[in-house]
């Protein structure tokens, strides 16, 4: 018998609850506890969600996996995306590449998307989450939720009817699309659909197709795709779909690539997860509301053009995580928390854009190339910046209009310290803190508390100029300064430690 007893209130049991286990959720639940803030998930799904959907990890987000520590395994886990083929007729029509990398984009050491099916970026994020000790438990859907000055009550129903009450100082509501604590709070989802086409999107086996390929059949009914996906058998198909109705059964799915292609019906061995959906452009009006904040798909859904979707959650969960670390761990002014939505609403605008575009392109140029080399230069998202975010200060009295500015990530070029070469600098930046780099000047002495290092040549440093860096644990400069006059104010803006050495 369900448990329908009301929910007692709890003691604040949580720092942070974070509702939804896909990709925003898990990536800021490894980083709030690698923070040390006491951090539980809860999914409402029985287990995490099948299917491969956000394919494609770009070169941004493989940098923010680098360091939570999951790259390696993503990188075994994973495979380059293969060169395209074009069939006509039965007939090979030549290989061509989605995506040529863009030679001015900036330095990566990640230069190309990474090909995972998401499924598997899921389980390798758990794995992670639960190693650093934050919790999760499957089958328990959050139903509502009330806050006050000091927490937020969330009232969660378990797969057998029973609830109760969690309590948490911050609640992040990483449930994707159709959010239930966006809709708690009464945050509208303004957008259209764009008259964006419906699209089939299914984990398949294929038999009698090479897995060197990206195939793509072109059809005035809609381009279909098979992407072959790296650790397993299966390709993920992507078809669009004219007309209003689709009813996505393993039937439907296999008579549509007998439909498309020239494979059978019978080629199609075995259909696993599968998806029909209506693309949408849509932005959450706000993505705060006291201590509660939307993030990923909660907060802006996108059509899956350009392979943004998932990369932008987790950027989103990135720039979050560290400013509840600094208010929960170090009492940084609540402000803090504001500048999430001034930076990632901004960031969201123009994906969403992106991918609106990307998407009505489709994945069949006539002109390959060119759509190539786009995507190539808008991809990546490695040039999203914060420059206009007031935790952005640039003091510098010069700087060249072209170089870097504060609200930038910081260039992970290689540099050399007081301490000898030592390779590119996010290796120095790994981890949850901030980092001062002193770039061809001393330490000043209210750098107490901060990692510091005096950065005394290279690449970096060329690029950088000479000055003071406040590097913000995402990697984004905080400021840019010639001398340390800022520096307390900048501290206290963020809740960092500095003092007198
Ligand atoms: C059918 C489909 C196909 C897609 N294909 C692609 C693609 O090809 N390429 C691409 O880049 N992107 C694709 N996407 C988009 C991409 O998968 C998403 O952008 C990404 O998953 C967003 O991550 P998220 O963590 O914000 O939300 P989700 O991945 O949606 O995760 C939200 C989680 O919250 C859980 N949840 C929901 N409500 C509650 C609740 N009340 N309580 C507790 N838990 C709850 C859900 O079960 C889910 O696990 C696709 C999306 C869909 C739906």
């Amino acid at each position: 018998m369900p448990d329908t007893t009301p929910p007692t209130p709890q003691p604040p049991a949580v720092d942070v609850l974070v509702v939804g286990a896909g990709p925003t959720g898990l990536t800021l639940a490894c980083d709030l506890a690698r923070r040390g803030l006491r951090t539980h998930v809860v999914e409402a799904g029985d287990r995490l969600l099948a299917g491969s959907r956000g394919k494609s990890l770009q070169s941004r987000t493989l940098e923010v996996f680098d360091d939570l520590g999951v790259a390696d395994a993503l990188r075994a886990a994973g495979s380059l995306f293969p060169p395209m083929q074009t069939w006509r007729d039965g007939v090979r029509q030549g290989e061509w590449q989605l995506i040529e990398p863009d030679p001015q984009a900036p330095v990566s050491r990640h230069p190309r998307p990474w090909l995972v099916p998401q499924w598997r970026t899921l389980e390798i994020l758990r794995e992670r989450l639960l190693n650093l000790g934050g919790t999760l438990e499957c089958g328990v859907r959050l139903t509502s939720l009330t806050q006050s000055d000091t927490h937020v009550s969330a009232e969660v129903t378990h797969s057998d009817g029973g609830r109760h009450l969690v309590s948490a100082r911050y609640l992040v509501g990483a449930d994707g699309s159709r959010s239930t604590v966006r809709e708690s709070l009464g945050i509208a989802l303004k957008g259209e659909d764009g008259g964006l086409r419906s699209a089939v999107v299914a984990d398949v086996r294929v038999r009698g197709l090479d897995r060197d390929n990206w195939h793509v059949w072109p059809d005035p009914a809609g381009e279909l795709l098979l992407c072959p996906l790296p650790g397993t058998a299966d390709f993920q198909l992507n078809a669009k779909i004219t007309g209003e109705e689709f009813t996505a059964t393993p039937e439907t799915v296999r008579a549509l690539i007998a439909a498309r292609t020239h494979l059978s019906a019978d080629a199609v061995t075995a259909v696993g997860w599968f998806s029909f959906y209506r693309p949408r452009t849509a932005m959450a009006e706000r993505f705060r509301h006291g201590r509660v904040f939307l993030a990923g798909d909660a907060a802006h859904v996108h059509p899956p053009g350009g392979g943004q979707g998932l990369n932008i959650g987790v950027q989103d969960a990135y720039n979050l995580g560290w400013k509840l670390g600094q208010v929960v761990r170090h009492d940084a002014p609540d402000a803090l928390l504001d500048s999430y939505e001034v930076e990632r609403r901004a960031a969201a605008a123009d994906t969403l854009e992106l991918s609106t575009r990307l998407y009505r392109a489709g994945r069949t140029s006539r002109d390959p190339h060119e759509q190539a080399r786009y995507r190539g230069r808008v991809c990546h998202l490695l040039s999203v910046h914060y420059r206009d975010s007031e935790l952005s200060t640039d003091a510098r009295a010069r700087r060249s209009p072209a170089g870097v500015r504060a609200g930038d990530r910081v260039p992970d070029l290689p540099c050399v310290t007081t301490e000898g070469p030592c390779g590119n600098l996010f290796e120095l930046l790994r981890g949850p803190d901030f980092t001062l780099l002193a770039v061809n000047c001393a330490l000043p002495a209210a750098a107490a508390g901060l990692r510091t290092h005096q950065v005394t040549g290279g690449p970096l440093a060329q690029e950088l100029g000479t000055g003071l860096f406040v590097i913000r644990p995402d990697h984004h400069i905080g400021l840019a300064a010639d001398g340390a006059e800022y520096l307390e104010h900048y501290l206290a803006q963020v809740g960092s430690e500095g003092g007198e050495m």
